[in-house]
């Protein structure tokens, strides 16, 4: 037979494209239209109903960015309707592509509930089935003319990423506003051939499968009159009949879908938008819902339903409704699709206590999967968090985004720094936006990399990012591949569903072991400096009022103020979004993100001093006692509690070099600054030891050009590195000293900028702190402090949560090589047997270690270099200009246990309060330095119970007393929920009014302590 593939399917494509879709609707009326534009921010729904209108036309321009126009159409069905399925085509001026990064609308009857969202995916809105004739058609449509920031020519700087910026150009023309006659019979025809049109392409050319769909389609195709398609729809799609009936083979991969919509809680737009966004895809989802039985829907993050609690209870009422059907599914269980890699060991563990609790208190339904399609990169001390959560697997499709080196696992165990497993599965999809497109379909299992012994894939099937979720063209083509020869099979179910199959086929999975690396977006560990330092501090504000505030309610009955840290931890939870916190958001967002920062800053930091001043007692006692909120002993202050302090005296010096330059001294170190105000010595005076490879000076500031191929805000690619800027000129050099302290002050200018920094040795301390003040005024250029270290050693040791994992210093292979740039919390440590130097960071999270081997003695100089700042122009155009501050230490002769406690000291300063107490006892004591207490609070609740947190921090085995200073008369392991649990893996024993307690490597344990009434 001769060969006319290509010829039948050129037909199949125009005659799908200029006949059959334009046949849907085969006849329509024009809507009257009429618009009226909030002035400012976007305004009630009643307020927006009731604001007269004024007459816009089609083809008329509207929408200044960000603005909100309500828009009426009216209209009357035509009585020659009668019997027929009406809808009303609402067309904003939607580009076809990208729903969700464009204008946007909510469309509203004329008593206010909401109806459903609008998108260029979704412009259709139900009038009638079948129609009566004359009826009257009244719509108001909540319009957002949110301007398009990612368009076709991605990453180009703009200012229309913040309201402030963005000027008033309108934005969008209005275009088609009809109603329409809706052919169900022609619409069915699309369905029917765009499923076998997309398989078709994907099968081989060889098979008889494809001839076979091909000669359908043609008959099909033949049976159409193109003058009158929608009378001779029905006939055609006979033809296909037996095609689509054909069932899949039994090995046939089998896809789980899930409706879903990516919903990022601000991005591209600000936190504001997103409460609209999540009503818009809830209302269509719910609607969606009530139109197919098979279909099943999943969202996640609590806040966004707790939005929509707030904002839009009638779209609420109906998420409640279909949740209690078990077909709207909360996903994930925790407050936000957070970043992983930066969030501390309390707030990652808060993420999902306050998201479980919301569905649990909500709906009574507990997720047993953490959901991160969208995060950049899973750390090590994630697996056991999600298990004292009470989850037991994790999906995320985010990996496949990896640039080097391809995942070998879909579907796998995934061992933490603990040892805890969590069976994981990235969808073989590679996409949270899946369409139901045959192409997608197929290459989920061409992808599937566990084939033979699995068969299980899960396809998150929606609009998303911002939002837009399943359209019934999705549920139509999904129900079309059910049991379809030559695909992959495919269902709705839930997540859990999906995870319960897939554990039941695979009970041996490979494992994967340490963190789960993402090989992009590597510069959101730098990006927007003053989020993440919100964010640290934040962190570590929530730690002190919730130790402070628990030790006054037990010591002086203070109320405790629940509610204010319930909110103040939820909206630190929110802004660890996956792109709030990465710091790869508008400059909206960031900007209101500094101002709740400030204000979160100043409710804790009253909080604080509400709890210290009723301890200390009255400040007529004259008493100057010292709060320690840090997990260890210092100056003599027990942790948790507070003391007197006697300052040790001190012996520190300043002393001028002859060469220029200063050497400081204080007993326990001797560092020399040189001329140009680089440190070209650190000796650790006990041991003699220098800490600076020979050669190098520390503290070197260096600047590279940064200008990614893609992703301003998100990459740094490694040919950065290629060029580099050593800031070696000095302004001026100068030194001050007392017996408390010596210091230099180094003063530089580059480019646009300045730099002051400050070099301090301490009487007492075995550290080096280094303080850095950055006037940034530079474009796309990378800033980085570097350490060379005289260590010799292949690995070295990042804080994560619960831990620290271990990172090789060198690039044997493409795995090392692409982990260029990584994440640390506040250590990064180096040793070699019997010595080592720990490098602490107040706030900055993303650091490089290179090693060399050095020309002279054949030594090796291990080289960190804290990043600092970084000036992308896209989304952000003006990011991290103007001042920051930075806080860092060097300490030399540091083993791993002060590496932790040097973390804890330079992000929980000493705080001295006036009073009478003689001193405040701590209410838990731990005799083992390697059992870290991460949180004393009260018990969420309201028992009075006490809730502290201990893990073991070193990575070896701990054992120890917890005592209290109450009498205690029980002690409850518990899980992040502080539910009594079983599942912790060490020991941990009530007996003699103390717990004792023996946990294995970074394992943590929450317990529960009741005092004796
Ligand atoms: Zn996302």
């Amino acid at each position: 037979m001769h060969d006319d593939r290509t010829l039948v399917e050129s037909r199949l494509k125009r005659v799908l494209d200029e006949r059959i879709r334009p046949a849907v609707y085969p006849e329509s009326v024009p809507l009257e239209v009429g618009i009226w534009t909030a002035p400012g921010e976007p305004v009630p729904v009643a307020e927006g109903l009731a604001a007269p209108r004024t007459p816009i036309a089609v083809g008329d321009a509207w929408g200044a960015p960000w603005g909100t126009s309500w828009i009426t159409v009216t209209g009357t069905v035509p009585e020659a309707w009668a019997g027929r399925t009406v809808e009303a085509l609402i067309d904003l001026g939607f580009d076809a592509n990208m729903p969700g990064f464009q204008c946007e609308g909510l469309v509203y009857r004329p008593d206010g509930s909401p109806v459903k969202g609008l998108n260029p995916q979704n412009q259709w809105v139900r009038i009638a089935a079948p129609a009566a004739g004359g009826e009257q058609v009244l719509l108001h449509v909540e319009a957002a003319s949110n301007p398009v920031i990612l368009d076709y020519h991605p990453f180009l700087p703009t200012e229309l990423g913040d309201r402030e910026t963005a000027g008033d150009r309108p934005q969008y023309k209005l275009a088609r506003m009809d109603l329409a006659v809706f052919d169900e019979t022609v619409w069915q025809l699309v369905m029917d051939l765009e499923v076998l049109g997309e398989l078709m392409a994907e099968l081989p050319v060889e098979g008889p499968r494809r001839w076979e769909i091909l000669r359908a389609v043609e008959r099909c195709l033949d049976a159409i009159d193109l003058q009158d398609v929608n009378s001779t729809a029905a006939a055609a799609r006979s033809q296909l009949e037996g095609v689509l009936a054909a069932p899949a083979v039994p090995s046939a991969h089998r896809i789980s879908a899930i409706g879903h919509a990516h919903i990022d809680s601000a991005w591209l737009w600000p936190l504001r938008e997103t409460v609209r966004k999540v009503a818009r895809t809830t209302a269509n989802m719910t609607a969606l819902l009530e139109d197919e039985p098979e279909f099943r829907y999943t969202m996640s993050q609590a806040q966004q339903f707790a939005w929509i609690k707030e904002h839009r209870p009638e779209v609420y009422a109906r998420v409640r409704k279909a949740v209690a059907e078990g077909r709207f599914v909360p996903a994930g269980g925790m407050w936000v699709e957070s970043d992983t890699n930066m969030p501390s060991s309390e707030a990652m563990a808060r993420q999902f206590v306050h998201g479980k609790r919301f569905f649990l208190d909500e709906f009574g339904v507990e997720n047993h999967e953490a959901w991160l399609p969208d995060t950049f990169g899973f750390t090590g001390g994630l697996p056991q968090i999600i298990r004292n959560a009470g989850s037991k697997w994790l999906l995320t499709q985010k990996i496949s985004w990896s640039q080097v080196n391809r995942f070998p696992h879909h579907t796998f165990l995934w061992e933490g720094i603990d040892g805890t497993r969590i069976f994981t599965h990235f969808p073989p999809v590679d996409t949270y936006n899946c369409s139901m497109k045959g192409s997608e379909i197929a290459h989920a299992a061409r992808n599937f990399k566990d084939k033979g012994v699995a068969r299980h894939s899960l396809a998150p099937t929606g609009w998303g990012d911002g939002g837009g979720g399943t359209t019934r063209e999705m549920v139509a083509k999904a129900a079309r591949m059910k049991d379809l020869e030559g695909s992959a099979t495919v269902r709705w179910e839930n997540p859990a569903e999906f995870f319960a199959k897939a554990e039941a086929e695979y009970p041996n999975p490979p494992v994967w072991v340490g963190e789960l690396y993402l090989e992009l977006h590597r510069a959101t560990l730098t990006s927007q400096a003053r989020t993440k330092q919100g964010n640290r501090r934040s962190e570590n504000l929530l730690r002190e009022a919730e130790l402070w505030c628990t030790t006054a309610a037990l010591r002086t009955g203070a109320a405790y103020p629940y509610e204010q840290l319930d909110r103040i931890w939820k909206t630190v939870l929110l802004h660890q979004f996956h792109d709030i916190l990465p710091g790869s958001s508008i400059a909206w967002v960031h900007r209101e993100a500094e101002a709740t920062y400030a204000a979160l800053a100043g409710e804790l930091e009253g909080l604080i001093g509400a709890a210290q001043r009723a301890l200390a007692g009255a400040a007529a006692g004259g008493r100057e006692l010292v709060f320690n909120a840090a997990p260890h002993t210092r100056s003599a202050v027990p942790a948790g509690g507070a003391a007197a302090v006697v300052m040790p005296g001190g012996t520190c010096e300043a002393v001028e070099r002859s060469g220029g330059g200063f050497t400081l001294r204080n007993g326990l170190l001797e560092v020399v600054v040189d001329a140009d105000g680089l440190i070209a010595s650190v000796v650790e005076l006990a041991t003699g030891r220098e800490t600076v490879a020979p050669g190098s000076r520390a503290n070197l500031l260096q600047l590279h050009p940064d200008f990614p191929n893609m992703w301003d805000a998100w990459d740094v690619d490694q040919f950065y590195r290629n060029t580099v800027t050593d800031l070696t000129g000095t302004d001026s050099l100068t030194a001050s000293s007392s017996p408390a302290g010596a210091s230099v002050r180094i003063a530089r200018s580059f480019g646009s900028s300045t730099v002051v920094q400050t070099l301090t040795l301490r009487a007492g301390e075995q550290r080096l702190d280094i303080d850095t003040e950055v006037d940034w005024h530079e474009t796309e250029k990378f800033l980085k402090a570097a350490f060379p270290l005289d260590v010799h050693t292949e690995r070295y040791a990042a804080e994560t949560q619960f831990g620290h994992l271990h990172r090789p210093t060198h690039t044997n292979t493409s795995w090392d090589a692409a982990k260029f740039e990584a994440c640390n919390h506040r250590f990064v440590h180096f040793e070699e047997p019997g010595w080592g130097v720990a490098l602490v960071t107040a706030s900055t999270y993303g650091h490089d270690v290179t090693r060399t081997v050095r020309a002279e003695d054949g030594g090796t100089t291990t080289t960190v270099r804290f990043s600092l700042l970084r000036a992308p122009r896209f989304p952000d155009p003006k990011t991290d200009q103007g001042l920051h501050r930075f806080r860092h230490a060097l300490v030399p002769g540091a083993a791993i246990g002060d590496a932790v406690r040097e973390g804890y000291r330079i992000g929980l300063p000493e705080r001295t309060v006036t009073g009478s107490a003689e001193r405040v006892a701590p209410l838990v004591e731990l005799d083992n330095d390697a059992l870290v207490v991460s949180a004393v609070k009260l018990a969420d609740d309201r028992s009075g119970d006490l809730v502290v947190r201990v893990y073991e921090a070193g990575g070896g085995r701990a054992r120890g007393r917890l005592t209290t200073s109450f009498p205690l008369a029980d002690a409850v392991p518990c899980d992040l929920l502080e539910r009594p649990w079983d599942g912790t893996r060490g020991e941990v024993a009530f007996e003699d009014g103390a717990v004792r307690l023996a946990l294995r490597p970074f394992e943590l344990v929450t317990l529960r302590l009741r005092a004796t009434a």
